[in-house]
């Protein structure tokens, strides 16, 4: 028998973990922060990496490794399935748990590695892998990476392969078949998976009537915008997600068509973009400027007063107080005069915290007269349509729909039912509500 155990992001978004034991050997899926809670906990600190592991815990920042004592004796390995920080951002804080190594493909662990630095720990055993590739993690666990597309390079399904059949970990993904950086995701291999005792699928979207657009979609959104808008003698910021590589792509070459320059601001901005280079994906050096830290903020505005010719990249898109966007509305850094471009190349990731952010942030660009763009995006996750061609592809034995909230799940189970399951094969599961297949 296979034992799942949820650890974190059932029933709840965020902290995504879980562990796939069979007889006495296990893996550890993911290690997630639910970013609410870590941003609730650390939005006061300036040394955040003081907060102690049990707070992080209590305050369901983390996963609750501490509950899952027993199975921690049993872990052969930790496997990544991609860069977002609600898959790998708890990893720096359990780097003293961590004494099995930790795999991932090149991005990831690129990220990891700069995650691990910020936080100044350190962790040897880092594997890096490419999209696809079968690994050995114990004498009885085999683990398959398959690449997919989601909104960050480098995303894998993981296949946790033992002698009574294998576990699918789809956590999360889009079916983009015309992805802008990268391959398709690799059906072929989805569709040689045999004996698929259970499939645990991303369900964010699992209301969504649809199937996912391709990023090729939010190029098109961003062309219109850029190429289609008066913006000569105009400043312009884009501003969208850090880790989103394939989209950050599309705006540089965007700038080039419009003959400016991209300036690369902000922090974790110029960290993404680093990792991306270490990884083989993509480099801009040369073909832009990078204000990598935020002291020089500032005095790169100081010093260059020409704006106009060139096209900002920025973080801060959900307005975050603290971020690269609301500094320069707040501390009038930036120039910014009538009829100036500001264009959120994202959506607002739903949170009392966030959209009460973007109002503030808005309002400010709004007066100054500056002319706001929103939801210039496409989304990194499936929906419903994409779910039902994943789950014809995988042939699972049981479902398990995770990172959602209650509604999505249980639209996730609504779809697994009109598919032919029957209701005991499909399993809406809570933290530590572990199940055997
Ligand atoms: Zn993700």
């Amino acid at each position: 028998m296979i034992e799942i155990i949820p650890v974190g992001g059932f029933s709840e978004i965020g902290r995504n973990c879980v562990i796939v034991k069979y007889e006495d050997e296990s893996v550890i899926l993911d290690l997630g922060l639910n970013m609410e809670e870590y941003i609730r906990l650390t939005e006061d600190e300036d040394v955040p990496q003081r907060i102690p592991l049990k707070t992080l815990i209590r305050e369901n920042a983390v996963p609750d490794l501490d509950s899952v004592k027993e199975e921690m004796k049993t872990v052969k390995a930790l496997c990544i399935s991609h860069a977002h920080l609600d898959h790998v951002g708890a990893v720096p804080f359990f780097t003293s748990k961590i004494n099995f190594p930790v795999h991932g493909t090149k991005f990831t662990i690129e990220v990891l590695k700069r995650l691990l630095d910020d936080k100044r720990k350190n962790l040897k055993n880092l594997h890096a892998h490419p999209s696809n590739c079968k690994f050995k993690v114990g004498k009885k666990l085999e683990i398959e990476f398959i690449h997919v597309t989601h909104s960050t390079p480098h995303t894998v399904i993981i296949v946790v392969h033992t002698p009574e059949g294998a576990v699918v970990y789809a956590n999360d993904f889009k079916l983009d078949n015309a992805p802008l950086l990268g391959e398709r995701p690799n059906y072929a291999a989805m569709e040689k998976l045999k004996n698929v005792k259970a499939l645990i699928l991303d369900s964010l979207y699992a209301l969504d009537p649809r199937k996912t657009p391709s990023e090729a979609i939010a190029r098109e959104m961003l062309r219109d915008v850029l190429l289609g808008t008066t913006s000569e003698n105009k400043n312009i910021i884009v501003s969208t997600f850090s880790s989103h590589i394939a989209r950050i792509k599309s705006v540089v070459e965007l700038a080039e068509s419009l003959g400016r320059k991209p300036v690369f601001v902000g922090r974790s901005l110029c960290k993404y973009l680093d990792a991306a280079k270490e990884a083989g994906i993509i480099n801009f050096e040369g073909k832009a400027e990078f204000v990598r830290y935020g002291g020089k903020v500032e005095s790169y505005f100081k010093k260059h007063k020409n704006t106009k010719n060139k096209l900002f990249l920025a973080t801060g898109h959900q307005g975050e107080p603290k971020a690269v966007l609301s500094r320069l509305a707040n501390q009038k850094i930036f120039p910014f005069q009538h009829e100036d471009l500001v264009i959120f190349s994202c959506k607002i990731i739903p949170n009392e915290d966030n959209f009460k952010n973007r109002e503030v942030l808005e309002k400010k660009l709004k007066n100054m007269k500056v002319r706001i763009f929103t939801d210039v995006h496409v989304s990194g996750h499936a929906c419903r349509e994409d779910h039902r061609e994943f789950i014809k592809k995988i042939k699972p034995e049981h479902v398990i729909p995770t990172h959602g909230n209650v509604e999505m799940l249980e639209a996730q189970k609504e779809l697994a039912k009109e598919m032919g399951y029957e209701d005991k094969k499909i399993h809406i599961l809570k933290n530590f509500n572990r199940i055997f297949v």
